[in-house]
């Protein structure tokens, strides 16, 4: 529509300069070497105009012919770099499909028509790792770490080989590097703190629980569990070092702290209790006992509670544990723990009732007879025997201890564990370990550990196959 108005613009323009002409007739004589022109003025006008076009016409065509070889270059560029393109992203379908020779071959084509390695060098490592190629894949790796857009999948690949080699040394500072590259990645976080778990670095974890929490890279819950059972194994290390006084008060800081961040973490209470009591503040450990046992009752609780006993200065006598027990169990009396641990305190003392009557509560609490746990049944034995010497009685009791009992348990592989601690170790896992029933009566081989560390109560009978 605009060229049509122009072209009638024009025209017009063209039209009344024309019409403007022939009202001012006048002629133009052009004289020059022997030859005589004669015209109008309007055709001269014309001439001029005609040969000024003439001229603009031939000097577009000659910058057009000066910048053609220019022009086919940058095409011939623009070409094989979309061909360069396209083969850099079929290489990477056959990664995905799992063509390692397509994928060779495409990353060599791309390489060659894009001559830019970054590009390349991530299809080209990973075609090499399909080929079960590592060494030239970890060339490609090494190289990617000098190009600062592309140093990360470096360092991702060398962290993901050094795992699968299984050196743990090379991969934590690889992970340390990848976290120092990327803050805020939670995958990066997650592998630099199961590397540091694995070299039972529990500051540097901690730091690393810290600084993402701060971050806000992990959920706050999960940094305070984690800090929490760092504290505890930090506290067990140190308590493990020796008896000197710096060792002692970085123990007691490292349990404190534990039992702020979670103070449902029985393991962090037991250990802070028995650093309070053999530091002598006796008030303060069986407050923290006492405070905990209203949570929570814990077996575990309860035996901490009687060393405490022996240290207070108490007669140590049968009656007065039943007296201490009965303080314990005072806050929260109607709790099976409660109930057992009276029993055991009673049946110490030979009140042989009065630990019948706790052991009957515990029974009567459960919705069936074989949901009552073995020591339970186990105590009900050693009264018989202990009040009347009654073995066929005491065989009775014995017969009904199908349910194992509760003991720590690693949810990851159901290893069984004589005690709590940081890491199992039969998978390795970090945290978990729960006081739970054993699913299966039989366990896998023990944490060698734990023959230094043995059961609070559990019968081996128990546990084997009946
Ligand atoms: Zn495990």
């Amino acid at each position: 529509m605009r060229r049509v108005f122009l072209l009638f613009g024009l025209i017009a323009a063209g039209a009344a300069l024309a019409i403007w002409f022939a009202d001012r007739p006048g002629m133009v004589t052009l004289q020059w070497a022997g030859f005589r022109f004669d015209t109008s003025a309007g055709v001269l006008f014309a001439l001029v105009a005609v040969v000024a076009i003439g001229a603009a016409a031939m000097y577009r065509f000659w910058r057009f012919l000066r910048r053609a070889p220019r022009n086919l270059a940058s095409a011939r560029r623009a070409r094989r770099r979309r061909q360069g393109y396209r083969f850099l992203t079929q290489g990477m379908v056959a990664v995905a499909a799992g063509d390692s020779s397509e994928a060779a071959r495409l990353s060599k084509k791309a390489d060659r028509l894009l001559q830019e390695p970054p590009l390349t060098m991530l299809l080209s490592a990973q075609a090499a790792q399909l080929d079960g190629d590592e060494t030239a894949a970890r060339r490609y790796f090494e190289a990617m770490l000098d190009e600062p857009d592309m140093a990360f999948l470096g360092v991702r690949g060398l962290l993901t080989q050094a795992i699968k080699a299984g050196d743990s040394a090379h991969a934590l500072a690889l992970a340390e590097r990848a976290v120092a590259l990327r803050p805020k990645t939670e995958w990066v976080i997650e592998e630099l703190f199961a590397q540091q778990i694995a070299a039972a670095d529990w500051d540097a974890a901690d730091d690393t629980m810290l600084q993402a929490g701060r971050r806000k890279v992990l959920d706050p819950e999960i940094v305070r569990r984690r800090r929490a059972v760092l504290a505890v194994a930090q506290c067990a290390a140190l308590d493990a070092a020796g008896d000197t006084g710096k060792a002692t008060s970085d123990a007691m800081k490292s349990a404190e702290r534990g039992c702020k961040l979670d103070p449902s973490l029985t393991p962090a209470t037991t250990m802070l209790a028995r650093l309070l009591a053999a530091d002598g503040k006796i008030g303060k450990a069986t407050r923290l006992i006492e405070n905990a046992w209203r949570r929570d009752p814990h077996p575990e609780l309860a035996a901490v509670y009687n060393t405490i006993d022996a240290k207070s200065g108490s007669t140590g006598s049968e009656l007065d544990q039943v007296k201490r027990t009965q303080r314990l169990s005072g806050n929260n009396p109607d709790h099976a723990e409660s109930h057992i641990a009276l029993a055991r305190a009673a049946l110490s003392a030979d009140l042989w009732g009065e630990a019948r009557r706790h052991l009957d509560a515990v029974i009567g609490q459960a919705d069936d007879e074989s949901d009552v746990g073995a020591r339970v049944y186990r105590l009900m034995a050693d009264i018989e025997m202990a009040e009347r010497s009654d073995a066929a009685a005491a065989g009775r009791w014995l017969a009904k201890a199908s349910r194992p009992d509760e003991s720590w348990i690693c949810e990851a592989c159901g290893a069984v564990h004589g005690a709590w601690r940081a890491v199992c170790g039969h998978c390795g896992g970090f945290d978990v370990l729960r006081w739970r029933t054993p699913r299966n009566l039989t366990p896998p081989a023990p944490d060698p550990a734990d023959l230094l560390d043995p059961p609070l109560d559990a019968s081996p009978a128990v546990l084997a196959p009946t």
